[in-house]
């Protein structure tokens, strides 16, 4: 055992060489590993629940612990063949730049307290702006994720639309306040109402529009808008990637005085491509836009964008306005003035490094390859005789093995066999198996062993050999 002071410190090169080393190899062995760990790594993670010790403990042994026992017990997300939920990996310019921004150690609220996070974050914002073609005078901010965006645009949008009314929120609350509506998409994702909640709006009042069959929200069955609506369009469906019709959507805001909000979450991307960009037309007509970093553009979590147009930006600082008497001096690069949060890591250098090492070809480049991944899934299973249940326009399939009770049975198959990881959903009322394809690491050997998995699961499903267990009570 060590006597603190002695091995420890910020000099300590051979722990910091052990954790690199370890995470190098954990890094290698990704693409060898069942894609889910199995059963024996989670049962040994109560390794890991000691009690408290009275003492200090050797940062080599705490290390070594953490690698052995929990390393195992991870899902291999980062790698190429994972396809469940909307992931996204880590490019290796974005996790080697948040190792050392984490020996950095930077507080990235003021310019105070780290100028290089201020400037690099300013850089990175402007570099998004560039990609996506966006004005130069958008303003914005590094969020953990989509959710605090959603946070953070609604609480701008409520400004604005309290402020056209008379109304000081920031002072006087929402008691006794004019109503304000949110209208959305009957598919619209859970986050968004869970902020609408977060910032007092209720997520009862909420008004959702009904959507087509691969759910867009159809706007000739948008309510009445006015002055005081918070208009939500989704650029990226999370079950089939489908893209809500901004430019209809933008001008009935706009005929009305509504502000328009959009989730971008993981669709944001699209408009970095020549081939895809045509789905977000539009999104230069946005009041507000959250996305995430941390799923598509593959920087690690947790990391996410809140964008406003420039004549939103007064109602971003507004709802987000923060007074201390020991503050630095107010300076055009405090980003901490445009987030909910006051301290925080710099996000933006994830983003800056992801950017920089990819390029605009690069990142056009992951977007494509990651969507033609998806087509291949989508045309290898439907050629197997399954059914794709979207268009697939991006980069996410549903795809049905028959009936719901198959379908479920293919999900379990493929998660237990390990080659790769698919979750299901529930599309048009029928379940659904979703992959998601938004890796850099993702290769097409992998799109092309994980298929073989799906069919040859598919196969024995068919064929009786396996069924479901949560749904047929037999297995
Ligand atoms: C993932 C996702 C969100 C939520 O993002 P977090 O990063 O989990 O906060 C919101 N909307 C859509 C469409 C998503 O895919």
């Amino acid at each position: 055992m060590a006597i603190p002071g002695e091995t420890t410190g910020p000099t300590d090169a051979a722990l910091f060489r052990d954790a690199v080393e370890r995470a190098i190899r954990y890094l290698h062995d990704l693409p060898d590993r069942p894609v889910f760990p199995r059963e024996g790594a989670t049962n040994r993670l109560s390794e890991l629940d000691l009690s408290l010790p009275d003492g200090p403990t050797d940062p080599r042994l705490v290390l070594a612990l953490l690698d052995e026992i929990g390393s195992p017990a991870t899902v291999a997300s980062p790698g190429g063949r994972y396809f469940g939920y909307v992931i996204g990996g880590s490019l290796p310019a974005a996790l080697a730049a948040h190792w050392l921004a984490t020996a950095w150690d930077q507080n990235a609220v003021f310019r105070a307290t780290s100028p290089v996070s201020a400037f690099v974050e300013d850089v990175a914002l402007r570099w998004i702006l560039e990609v996506l073609t966006l004005p130069p005078d958008w303003r914005g901010g590094f969020v953990t994720g989509t959710t605090m965006g959603h946070v953070a645009g609604l609480a701008a949008a409520r400004h604005a639309v309290l402020e056209r009314q008379g109304w000081d929120v920031e002072r006087d609350g929402l008691f006794g306040a004019p109503p304000i509506r949110i209208v959305t998409s009957a598919h619209a994702h859970a986050t968004l109402f869970r902020a609408a909640r977060l910032i007092g709006l209720g997520d009862g009042r909420v008004v959702r529009v009904p959507v087509d069959e691969q759910g867009r929200m159809i706007p000739t069955r948008l309510p009445e808008l006015d002055a005081s609506t918070i208009l939500c369009a989704q650029a990226g469906n999370v079950d089939g990637g489908s893209f809500d019709p901004l430019p209809e959507l933008v001008d009935a805001a706009r005929a009305s005085g509504a502000w328009i909000h959009l989730d971008a979450a993981f669709g944001l991307w699209a408009r970095a491509t020549p081939r895809h960009a045509q789905l977000l037309r539009g999104l230069e007509d946005v009041d507000s836009c959250a996305a995430d970093l941390h799923k598509w553009l593959n920087v690690p979590y947790d990391n996410g964008v809140i964008l406003v147009r420039g004549s939103a930006a007064n109602s971003l600082r507004s709802a987000l306005r923060m007074q201390g008497a020991y503050f630095p001096e107010e300076d055009a690069r405090d980003r901490g003035r445009w987030t909910p949060d006051a301290s925080r890591r710099a996000r933006g250098v994830d983003a800056w490094a992801a950017l920089l090492s990819l390029g605009r070809s690069g990142l056009a480049d992951l977007v494509e390859r990651n969507c033609g991944f998806a087509r291949r899934f989508a045309e290898g299973l439907a050629s197997a005789g399954y059914s794709v249940l979207n268009d697939v326009v991006l980069n996410q399939v549903l795809v049905s093995f028959g009936s719901d009770t198959e379908t479920q049975a293919v999900i379990e198959g493929i998660q237990a066999d390990g080659t790769c990881w698919c979750s299901g959903t529930h599309w048009n009322g029928r379940a659904a198996m979703r992959i998601s394809v938004c890796s850099w690491a993702t290769t097409p050997d992998d799109v092309e062993r994980s298929l073989e998995s799906m069919l040859r699961i598919a196969e024995r499903v068919r064929g009786g050999s396996i069924t479901a267990r949560g749904i047929d009570g037999r297995s």
